[in-house]
């Protein structure tokens, strides 16, 4: 069965300069439904060959229509297609269901998010401004934003409308032509975004997405020296690779990497406000999320008090398949369940505080994993130092705040921290202290926040996208320097 049965567009094919083309290779790749374990349908396999043709198609549209339209026009594109989206949201909701195991009120939030990011984006695409520089006499000296030309943006399959949406949304507002090679667990929405953008009418080649493998049609992208701007999400060690094949011909990367985030909870924290946070952070997306709170940090006044609470929480947790809409759905793939639970397994040796239930009626064959909250865990423990991108949080103790900050700042990887506490000092400390890319107090976003520039130092990546930032990321700054006397 193609995947186009499952969807409203050809799903199994590439879209390549403003039409649906089937892979050079005429192979395809299999879709998994991850809730039941089973085939549902088929996407094209793109490789080097299709990659360099929707290069081709970039480069034609930035020479043409799309590359002629101003940024106001850019902008009222994008502004239709976060309306074309918006009136799609079930539609997605259920595709992405489907097709990553997202219960269907994730997968809401998702199209949503997918929505706000083209909405943001058309709003700020005539808004980024150069400067005038002040110089020496006789000249007139300022600066232009322009767009680097063709971008190649790879995306993870944990969220696939919401990192397509940032990703791609940024660079079209700033006039670039854009080639998405999204994930080959997860590629249907990516095609559905493609599908509507052509329906709101953005030139041909102005967004290509051509779905595939990652060491095929991902590497030939990240390789391809017509590509200006590379914009890679996913693992560190693939983001590695990228970048070192991006700098063969010298192209500029923003890496979205992964993360060990933490949550620090003083004594001194609103608990009523904080316990929600804490355990949604660590299971939301059943825990495939980069910015997951995967470490809990708690001040050992309180340290009893606040796993308790998280227990109770995780012992009421249901998980089961995305069409049930549970607390919890199941991992996106066999591969990635071995795992997770090869991690809780390791885990042997420290006190499970709880677990959530996997439902009686859960589909045989989906990709489960109870949710499972360690305590009295050490900091350089591995399961508090690798990502396990699955639903496992650790709680570590701590004595006092620069222990925290020690604990905290001690994985190498920096994306998102939260801390909660009523002491307006601390926050500004920790706020400093904190080495990451997001700090958030008395709160906790992972993945919200379209406004909020987004991205990790160390070995969470570099680069920020999101929010008005990601527009500098997406243009490259030229100077003009003027003499006339
Ligand atoms: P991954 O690195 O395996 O795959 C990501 C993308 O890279 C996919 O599209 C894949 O096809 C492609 N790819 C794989 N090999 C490639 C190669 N040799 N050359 C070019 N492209 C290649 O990651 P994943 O398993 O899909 O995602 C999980 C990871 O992503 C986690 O580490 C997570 O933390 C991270 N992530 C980070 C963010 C963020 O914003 N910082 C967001 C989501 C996920």
């Amino acid at each position: 069965m193609t995947a186009s049965k499952l969807t409203w567009f050809d799903a199994d094919k590439c879209f390549i300069d403003g039409r649906w083309v089937k892979a050079q290779s005429g192979r395809s790749l299999p879709v998994e439904d991850p809730s039941r374990g089973i085939e549902i349908g088929e996407i094209a396999r793109g490789t080097a060959a299709d990659i360099d043709a929707a290069v081709e198609a970039a480069e034609r549209a930035l020479h043409g229509p799309w590359g002629r339209l101003t940024a106001a026009e850019r902008g009222r594109l994008l502004l239709r297609l976060a309306g074309l989206v918006s009136a799609r949201i079930d539609d997605l909701a259920r595709i992405e269901a489907l097709d990553v195991g997202k219960p269907l009120k994730q997968g809401r939030a998702d199209a949503l998010a997918l929505a706000r990011y083209m909405e943001f984006y058309a709003g700020a695409a005539d808004k980024v401004m150069g400067e005038t520089i002040p110089f020496s006499a006789g000249y007139t000296v300022y600066t232009l934003r322009e767009p680097h030309g063709v971008t190649g943006h790879i995306v993870p399959w944990n969220y696939p409308m919401q990192i397509a949406g940032r990703t791609v949304g940024a660079a079209l507002a700033m006039g670039n032509a854009c080639v998405l090679k999204p994930a080959e667990e997860a590629c249907l929405t990516s095609l559905a975004l493609a599908d509507l953008a052509r329906e709101a009418g953005f030139p041909d080649g102005a967004l290509n997405v051509v779905p595939g493998l990652g060491e095929e049609a991902g590497a030939a992208l990240a390789a391809h020296p017509g590509v200006s701007h590379l914009s890679f999400t996913g693992s560190v060690a693939v983001g590695a690779l990228v970048q070192a094949a991006a700098a063969r011909h010298v192209a500029p990367v923003t890496l979205e990497l992964g993360g060990k985030s933490p949550q620090a909870v003083f004594a001194d924290a609103d608990l009523e406000r904080a316990l929600p946070f804490l355990v949604n952070a660590g299971i939301q997306n059943a825990g495939q999320t980069c910015s997951a709170a995967s470490r809990i940090l708690v001040e050992r006044r309180r340290y009893g008090e606040v796993v308790e609470r998280m227990a109770a929480r995780y012992r009421s947790l249901r998980v089961g398949p995305a069409d049930a809409d549970l607390d919890v759905g199941p991992l996106i793939s066999e591969r990635q369940k071995s795992i997770v639970s090869r991690f809780i397994a390791e885990g042997a040796d420290l006190k499970t505080a709880a677990t959530g239930e996997i439902v009686a009626d859960a589909p045989r064959g989906g990709h489960y994993v109870a949710p499972t909250l360690f305590a009295d865990v050490g900091p350089g423990h591995r399961l508090a130092q690798e990502e396990i991108f699955g639903p496992v949080q650790v709680v570590i103790p701590f004595d006092d705040e620069a222990e925290a900050v020690e604990i905290a700042n001690g994985t190498g990887y920096g994306l998102v921290a939260g801390v909660w506490t009523a002491d307006g000092g601390r926050q500004m400390r920790l706020a400093k202290a904190l080495r990451s890319g997001q700090v958030f107090i008395n709160n906790y976003g992972a993945g919200g926040g379209v406004e909020l520039p987004f991205g990790g130092v160390g070995k969470s990546g570099h680069g920020r996208e999101k929010g008005f930032e990601a527009l500098y990321g997406f243009s490259a700054l030229k100077t003009v320097a003027a003499w006339h006397g």
